[in-house]
């Protein structure tokens, strides 16, 4: 039943949340969702569209019950199975707040007979026990979960954004895909050449797309191109305006930057390269990392401050000064002359794709599971944690949960080791980095 379309299938036992994730997928509402078990329908199916146009379509198998019970009429079931069989990708669908019950299971293993790619999206997140649950879900023994709320649309576009890798490239001939808009902020304190930054980076494209409404009220961004990528300057006007919290007191201009911080995806902190960091950015840097935000350090006015070495110690000072952000790439620039600017943007789009990062369950348990499982990490409170596997739960910025005994924070120095060792598996350059602890339900004990 391939044929040339993308299929996607949307299965799972009745209740867990089907329907509405199709009509997130689908970006349209389209059927009632009643939160009623054993409604049963037809299997729908409609068009999806991707952020870059490609195009799939999308099937809904209803009200299917993988368990066969009686009251779903056989010919119901026997329709999902048939989809399912002829799906490109299947995509599984849990109740994270229930964890992961018999009919998952079944379920899981429709999928898995048919020989169907299959990823797991674990739903209603939201819920209180959802985190849990989701972790939960990789016990399916799928490559791949995806936590994500319909209702309240989280993690939806990462489950897109997993179906269009998977997906065909656009046919030759067609325009390149479109990236994501990368959101780029400009923070710093006052006077370090932030709004002539902001003018070098916007008069040297040439192809600026046009000033946009920002998201907070009367701020205004500025959309550009560079090197294929897509950007949005947060809050040009706001930089460039020079208006009284730029001028005013410092603590006014903290609550600027965390403004910018709040709706960008990566934020180039600026300091004079000739008088350093002060205390106010290691301040702003450490809430960038907080909100998970990409940081790249960048500093101006090079043009005064060079000189034989100068770069390297730095650098350095720099990263003593900002320590804890030890990831995060400095740049030289001198938005007087003009020197190392679009650097800026090109670091820009490549924290943005680390922090858009995956490794995969497998590759993460060969190696970071192992390690834990020889060497079974120290907890705040100083006893070992006995780790059963490691997954990534999620993205912007890379989030790793050690499913483990207990849920027991963990010791600082270890963390910081765990850390570096996933830093030690792929480029993760500019992102702040998650790790979290989840105890092993109590469903799981004993299976
Ligand atoms: P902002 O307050 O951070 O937006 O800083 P401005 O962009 O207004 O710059 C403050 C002053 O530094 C202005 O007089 C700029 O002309 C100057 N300036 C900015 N960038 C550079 C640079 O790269 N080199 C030199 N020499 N001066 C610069």
């Amino acid at each position: 039943m391939k044929g040339s379309v993308y299929t996607v299938v949307v299965a799972g036992r009745p209740n867990v949340g089907k329907s509405a994730l199709f009509n997130r997928m689908i970006r349209r509402r389209r059927s009632i969702v009643h939160d009623l078990p054993g409604m049963t329908r037809d299997v729908l199916e409609e068009e999806a569209t991707l952020d870059d146009g490609r195009t799939f379509r999308l099937v809904d198998t209803g009200g299917y019950d993988p368990e066969g019970r009686d009251e779903i009429p056989r010919e119901v079931r026997d329709r999902a199975v048939a989809a399912i069989r002829g799906a490109d990708l299947v995509v599984l669908v849990t109740d994270a707040s229930a964890g992961v019950l018999p009919g998952d299971r079944a379920a899981a293993k429709i999928a898995r007979e048919a020989g169907a790619d299959t990823v797991v999206a674990a739903n209603k997140i939201d819920r209180r026990e959802g985190s849990e649950g989701e972790v939960e879900a990789w016990e399916l023994g799928f490559s791949e979960v995806y936590g994500v709320s319909a209702e309240h649309n989280l993690g939806v576009d990462e489950l897109l954004d997993a179906i269009g890798a998977r997906m065909p490239a656009k046919e030759e001939g067609e325009a390149a895909e479109a990236p994501r808009e990368i959101a780029l902020a400009v923070i710093g304190r006052p006077n370090v050449g932030k709004s002539s930054l902001v003018n070098a980076l916007v008069g040297a494209e040439r192809t600026i797309v046009s000033d946009v409404a920002g998201t907070t009220r009367d701020s205004v961004d500025v959309r550009l191109e560079h090197g294929g990528a897509r950007f949005r300057l947060v809050d040009t006007a706001g930089i460039r305006r020079k208006g009284k919290t730029e001028q005013g007191p410092e603590v006014l201009s903290v609550v600027q930057a965390r403004k910018r911080i709040e709706e960008c995806d990566v934020a180039a902190l600026v300091v004079d390269a000739a008088s350093g960091a002060a205390e106010q950015d290691a301040k702003v840097a450490s809430y960038v990392q907080k909100e998970g935000k990409g940081l790249i350090l960048v500093g101006n006015k090079w043009d005064m401050a060079a000189g034989e070495g100068a770069a390297k110690k730095f650098a350095e000072k720099l990263r003593e000064e900002i320590r804890f952000a030890n990831w995060a790439p400095v740049l030289l620039t001198s938005a007087k002359t003009g020197r190392g600017v679009s650097k800026v943007l090109d670091a820009a789009q490549r924290v943005a794709e680390n922090r858009s990062r995956r490794i995969t369950t497998g590759e993460l348990n060969r190696s970071l599971g192992r390690a834990l499982r020889d060497q079974p990490p120290r907890t705040a409170k100083g006893s070992r944690l006995k780790v059963f596997y490691v997954a990534q739960t999620g993205v912007r910025p890379p989030h790793f949960s050690l499913v483990a005994s207990r849920a027991e924070a963990l010791h600082f120095s270890e963390s910081r080791h765990i850390e570096n060792l996933i830093r030690e598996m792929a480029d993760f350059e500019g992102t702040p980095i998650r790790i979290s602890v989840r105890g092993r339900s109590r469903h799981d004990k004993g299976e």
